[in-house]
């Protein structure tokens, strides 16, 4: 019984890896040799699809919305199906598994991160992984409860006024600090974060979360002009831009100002792929979520992720 159980275990896992063989030849096979050498994971905390691209005036986006778009891919049916909270849904881009995690940055996530596992299998140094953030409660991003990596390959980080990992800190300053991390470093992996949407939700300052939103578009289209200016990023760098979670829809609690459970306002957000080897001005209505991320990431970078329980998003990679 043993032996037919094992049997078929073995199969099945021979099975999933001859698929992710397939996707992976499948993926350089599109495109004869990938292009993208970095690549950024830009989160905008907290904002609502119905003031990002939701809007087709893209008023309060207008880099992203007119431009941006423009030279990339979005998806418009992409959503966070886990727990719909800064941390958990951080955890959720980083790990691939959707995880019901303290959001107070006391808890670390179960399983290691995309980071962590890039950093084992390319015996890469650690400057070549960063997570920047202007919460400090994100440090958990770069470690893990797990015993077998718990405190091991764990990415540079600067979450938080000072890099303290605890307090908040406005995005100008995060802002400054992308300038002198990243263009210095030039980390092959990075995951940045921004606040000032989320902030001003909950401060009930509707005009605020839409300067706020203004203002993280501007530094988002700055950022990605920055990259091709830079010699070494340039053509090679991958900027992926999405959410954390989103917020109540308007009439549902209390609308815009707070977030966290599974409404559609609060699960549904957007990601846009801008880069070498994405297609440009394409729309995706393929439905999608945040846990896609981690398992595209290392099918892109060759590297494996098995705790990750996303899918790669080939689609990403298609030239038509
Ligand atoms: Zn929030
Ligand atoms: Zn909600």
């Amino acid at each position: 019984m043993r032996v037919k159980h094992f049997t078929i275990l073995s199969i099945l896992i021979a099975g999933v890896f001859l698929f992710s063989f397939k996707k992976t030849k499948q993926l350089k096979s599109t495109k004869n040799l990938l292009k993208t050498e970095y690549l950024v994971v830009f989160v905008m905390d907290g904002p609502r699809y119905t003031e990002t691209f939701g809007d087709t005036s893209y008023q309060y986006i207008p880099n992203m919305g007119k431009k941006l778009k423009k030279e990339g891919v979005l998806y418009t049916e992409f959503f966070n199906n886990g727990v719909t909270h800064t941390n958990p849904g951080h955890t959720a881009i980083t790990t691939g598994v959707y995880q019901k995690l303290k959001n107070n940055g006391t808890q670390l996530p179960k399983n290691p991160s995309f980071f962590q596992y890039y950093l084992k299998e390319k015996k890469a140094d650690k400057n070549t992984c960063w997570i920047i953030s202007s919460k400090g409660k994100l440090h958990v991003l770069a470690n893990t409860k797990n015993s077998e990596w718990n405190n091991q390959y764990t990415p540079n980080k600067f979450c938080g006024p000072d890099g303290n990992d605890k307090d908040y800190v406005g995005d100008a300053y995060t802002n400054e600090k992308i300038n002198e991390i990243y263009f210095k470093n030039h980390p092959k992996l990075c995951l940045i974060n921004m606040l000032g949407v989320d902030v001003n939700g909950h401060e009930k300052n509707w005009e605020g979360y839409k300067r706020c939103l203004k203002e993280i578009d501007q530094y988002i289209y700055q950022f990605w002009q920055k990259i091709q200016q830079d010699p070494i990023l340039k053509n090679k760098t991958a900027l992926w831009i999405t959410n954390d979670h989103g917020r109540h829809l308007d009439g549902h609690k209390d609308g815009f100002i707070s977030h966290g459970d599974k409404c559609l306002g609060c699960r549904k957000i957007s990601l846009l792929a801008l880069g070498p080897d994405h297609s440009k001005g394409k729309i995706i209505t393929k439905e999608r979520e945040l846990i896609d991320i981690s398992k595209t990431i290392s099918v892109l970078f060759q590297f494996s992720m098995p705790t990750s329980k996303g899918k790669f998003m080939e689609e990403l990679f298609s030239t038509n």
